[in-house]
């Protein structure tokens, strides 16, 4: 059973008369942990790398005549550089949507989003001979932000490629499902266990911090994929099976639905 945390506040009013005030503060301190967590886990993560950074710089002052050396320091710190840029990106966009509702809504072409969002991922899918595709209904339309759809639909694919092995195929599609619109990224990869499905959606957890970081993971990229679907009244959801692979699902209120043929009830023909 949840435990319930209340502030109790005790006045009198009168000779007779107490006034008391309850008040129900457990999910302020919920929040109030989790944005504790998350400020400790920040600091934490940044000073992995500007600790290595700064390791490196005395390394290559040190190796300064060794011109072998030096271009291979130099080429780790582009790569400590690159990820703490990652880093630092992810962190300004999930704090931007913790803080503030949507700011641009519109009419989104759910097509032309994950024509973007494949378009970014493909030079990753290449490195990796994955090939990558996206198909589904034409003509579906969400209400919201095209880019942060954009970059939800493209951390999903990013995933997708990250944690297949080489050869293998991503696939995104969507199709409308009821009122929403589904988006459906595909892997062919390593899968995840049941008991972690849930815990992958919390900010900097990974199930194998080594191979993500190795592949430039952030630990941040599904903790953003929720927060978007969430401003867009929707949800993310996993299905997985280690060792075959994983579908996210991305499911967005439909804003407009193509219209559907009119079919004659089965009785009525
Ligand atoms: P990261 O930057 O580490 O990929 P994410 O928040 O995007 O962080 O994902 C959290 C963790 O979930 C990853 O570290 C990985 O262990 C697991 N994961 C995410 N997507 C997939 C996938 N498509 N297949 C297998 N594991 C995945």
């Amino acid at each position: 059973p949840a435990r319930v945390m209340l502030q109790v506040r005790v006045a009198h009013v009168g000779p007779r008369h107490v006034l008391v005030l309850a008040e129900d503060r457990t999910e302020a301190r919920r929040l109030e942990a989790i944005r504790r967590d998350f400020v400790v886990n920040v600091s934490h993560e940044l000073k992995t790398p500007v600790g290595a950074l700064s390791l490196l710089a005395e390394t290559v002052g040190a190796a300064a005549d060794d011109p072998d050396a030096v271009r291979r320091f130099a080429g780790r710190m582009q790569q400590e550089s690159a990820r703490l840029s990652a880093l630092v990106h992810e962190i300004i966009e999930l704090s931007r949507l913790q803080v503030a509702a949507l700011s641009q809504t519109a009419l989104v072409d759910v097509a032309a989003v994950l024509a973007e969002a494949v378009d970014r991922a493909r030079t990753a899918a290449t490195a990796k001979s994955i090939t990558l595709d996206a198909g589904g209904q034409p003509g579906l339309q969400v209400y919201g932000d095209h880019a942060l759809l954009v970059t939800a639909v493209r951390n999903l694919l990013d995933n997708a490629v990250r944690y297949s092995p080489e050869g293998t195929h991503v696939g995104v599609g969507a199709r409308a499902v009821g009122d929403m619109v589904q988006i459906a990224v595909v892997d062919q990869g390593i899968g995840i266990r049941p008991d972690e499905q849930e815990r992958v959606f919390e900010r900097f957890y990974r199930v194998d911090p080594a191979r993500s970081r190795e592949t430039g993971g952030t630990g941040l990229g599904l903790s953003i994929v929720k927060h978007v679907a969430a401003d867009h009244g929707g949800d993310v959801s996993i299905w997985s099976q280690p060792g075959k692979g994983s579908t996210f699902t991305l499911r967005i209120p439909a804003a407009h639905l193509p219209p559907q043929p009119e079919r004659p009830h089965p009785e009525e023909v």
